[in-house]
Order: structure tokens, then C-alpha cells, then sequence
């Protein structure tokens, strides 16, 4: 018995076509598919009807484009391998005026988007008049092979936080730029903004204007935020290990490294479980529980390959024991403070986990 991550592939699909419903939906597929697997994540997407694909490092989009060589590819991060993204056909963020007005030749051939900083400060034109300024230079250029200006976008920093104004402003602050943009008569292919958070928040649609949402987490079946019904995004993600043996302890007794855990009633029983943080379960995750024949169970202590799970009689070795799966979801427990959806999907160790798409 070994723990296994496995993928339900027909749930993942129909997620995926919930998800995009009518839209047109830019698939981020960042951190090899967030941790899903590019391969499968990417096949999947095509399936149901998504051909936009978004990604943070040039070599997960070359990856990509051999996938899928008809899609349109995204490189959220600027690079300077300008041969290969020609080669590739990647589009490209242009993420400042200083990279523009160095790099403009070195694009020529390359489209690009053009990104608008707002409240993140991660990357972008920190104003309406420094995107103006590129695309007045940009129209002057009389060089044939210059770079192409496809696109606009930006990414918003406070879409899943409720509790403080901040989306508000930031969505705000890019609609104007947007209207702007397009009432001085300039033209895009591409126009996004919406992570996921943003996409539900504004009723599963496209931002007026807008020609696509960048989508990441809901794909992949966790939800944004928690007042949305766990019925829109649905998990095809398992992860499990197996009941080794039950052990009885007394109380007073110690369980695990350094007094991990104190027995405080005779007769408690402990599930030994092989599955531990090597596997990629967090600390955070182990202070909650597990699911076992249908049942949540406390776990008591966290080791390398193993874990204590305070049992009652109707759990016995050899039980699975479900550390994920639609009924004991990632999102969860991320809402519980254990950490992102994504941070929890990125712990998992693929290469002690079997690993299985079914
Ligand atoms: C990760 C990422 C997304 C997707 O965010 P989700 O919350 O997973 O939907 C979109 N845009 C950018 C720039 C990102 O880095």
C-alpha cells in the first residue's frame, strides 16, 4: 500500500466546462498546471473548448505550443530569449517603458500585451499616459518588422479578499484605462483582467470589454472564495493513504517525535497512517482531520511518512484514510487558514505519492 494522488479525468473535464460555461477563457497553466500536470491540464482544456493559454516561464509555454500548436499562448513574465519566443510564437507581456524602450527592436515579430501595473506593483505601466506613450512611439515606428501590440491586460491583486475596498478601486481604476484606450480609437485582440476570484465576483462573465478571463484555480476545482456554492467548482483531486495498523495508548502516554501528541483517556486508539509531510501534506493541513469510511477523524500527529489519526472502533488496517477529495475539499481548508488552494496543491510530492489519472 503506498498513498496515492489521483485525478478523476471526467471531473476535471466537466469542471473545466462549468468553468468556461459561454466564455472565452484564458487557461493559466502556471507551475506545470498547478502542480495538475501541463500535459494532461492542457488536453483537458482543448476538450472543452478553452485555446487560450497563459504561463509564467517560456519554458512551460513551449511545452505548450507542442501540445497545442494552434492555441494562442500567453508569457505572463517578460523574457529576453527573443528567438525562442519568435520561434514558439508566444505572445508576450510588456511589463515597463524601460523594457520598451530597450527591447523595441529585439521584439520586432513578437506580439505583445501591454500591462497596466495597478495596485499589485509586481509588473506593468505604472499609468494610462505611459501605455499612450508606447503606442504613440510604437504607431511612429516606421521599422516593417516591428513588434505587434495585440493586446491589454492586467492582473488584480485584492479580487478574492472581501473585507477591504480594495477591488473596487483596482477594477475601477482599469476600466478607466481600458475606455480610455478605446475611445482614443486604439484596437486590441486581447483584452484581460478576471483571475478567477474576479471572474465569479462579476457573475461568471467577462469585464465589459473584455475578450477573455484568466482563469487559474476554479479550472482546477477549487473555489476563489467561500460564499461560492461548492456545487460551481468541483474537485477532481484525491488524495489518500492507508490505515497501517491501529495501536492502542493509555493516558499520559507520548505519540510521535517530541511529545507530538498526549494521550488523555485509556483505550485511545491511533490509525498509523503512511502518509506524512514528505508526501506534501502541510503542518497547517495536519491540525485538521481526515476522512475514513465516510467519517472525519482528528489527526494527532504529523511525521516524514506518517501520520496518527485518533480513530474509533469501526476503523481498522488496510481502511483508506482521505486526506482530499470533493468531500473534504483543498478549498476548505484554505479557508480555514492552512494555506492557498494552490499552496496546498503545490506541497505534493509527485514523486513519493503514485500518481494516477483515472
Ligand atoms: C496565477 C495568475 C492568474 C490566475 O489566478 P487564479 O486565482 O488561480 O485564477 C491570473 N493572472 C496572473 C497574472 C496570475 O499570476
Amino acid at each position: 500500500m503506498t498513498a496515492i494522488w489521483s485525478v478523476d479525468k471526467e471531473a476535471f473535464l466537466q469542471n473545466a466546462i462549468q468553468v468556461k460555461n459561454d466564455n472565452s477563457i484564458m487557461a493559466v497553466v502556471k507551475n506545470n498546471a498547478y502542480h495538475y500536470g501541463l500535459a494532461f491540464a492542457v488536453t483537458s482544456f482543448l476538450k472543452a473548448g478553452i485555446h487560450t493559454f497563459s504561463t509564467t516561464s517560456l519554458k512551460e509555454a513551449i511545452k505548450v505550443r507542442e501540445l497545442a500548436p494552434n492555441a494562442t499562448i500567453f508569457l505572463m513574465n517578460a523574457v529576453y530569449d527573443f528567438e525562442k519566443v519568435r520561434k514558439y510564437q508566444i505572445q508576450m507581456t510588456l511589463p515597463s517603458l524601460a523594457y520598451y524602450y530597450k527591447y523595441k527592436n529585439d521584439l520586432s515579430g513578437i506580439k505583445v500585451h501591454l500591462e497596466y501595473e495597478n495596485l499589485l506593483h509586481r509588473s506593468g505601466f505604472k499609468t494610462l499616459e505611459e501605455i499612450k506613450e508606447v503606442i504613440e512611439d510604437h504607431l511612429a515606428n516606421t521599422n516593417e518588422d516591428k513588434m505587434i501590440i495585440s493586446g491589454v491586460w492586467t492582473h488584480f491583486g485584492y479580487a478574492d479578499e472581501f473585507d477591504v475596498p480594495e477591488y473596487g478601486v483596482e477594477r475601477e481604476a482599469w476600466i478607466n484605462v481600458v475606455n480610455a484606450l478605446l475611445k482614443e480609437g486604439y484596437q486590441f485582440d486581447f483584452i484581460h483582467a478576471q483571475n478567477s476570484a474576479s471572474y465569479y465576483r462579476e457573475g461568471q462573465i467577462l469585464l465589459p470589454q473584455h475578450t477573455h478571463a484568466r482563469v487559474g484555480i476554479a479550472l482546477y476545482g477549487s473555489r476563489p472564495y467561500s460564499r461560492l456554492d461548492t456545487q460551481i467548482i468541483k474537485q477532481s483531486l484525491t488524495v489518500k493513504g492507508n490505515v497501517i495498523q491501529v495501536r492502542e495508548v493509555n493516558v499520559g502516554d507520548y505519540c510521535g517525535y517530541s511529545f507530538a501528541f498526549e494521550a488523555t483517556r485509556d483505550h485511545t486508539r491511533l490509525a498509523v497512517v503512511d502518509i506524512g509531510y514528505g508526501d506534501g501534506i502541510l503542518k497547517s493541513r495536519a491540525k485538521h482531520d481526515a476522512l475514513i469510511n465516510g467519517k472525519r477523524y482528528p489527526i494527532r500527529a504529523l511525521m516524514m511518512s506518517h501520520m496518527f489519526v485518533e480513530v474509533d472502533d469501526e476503523v481498522d488496517a488496510q481502511d483508506e484514510v482521505i486526506l482530499y477529495n470533493n468531500d473534504i475539499r483543498i478549498d476548505e481548508y484554505t479557508f480555514k487558514g492552512v494555506g492557498a488552494n494552490s499552496e496546498q496543491l503545490s506541497a505534493m510530492n509527485h514523486d513519493s505519492l503514485i500518481k494516477e489519472y483515472r
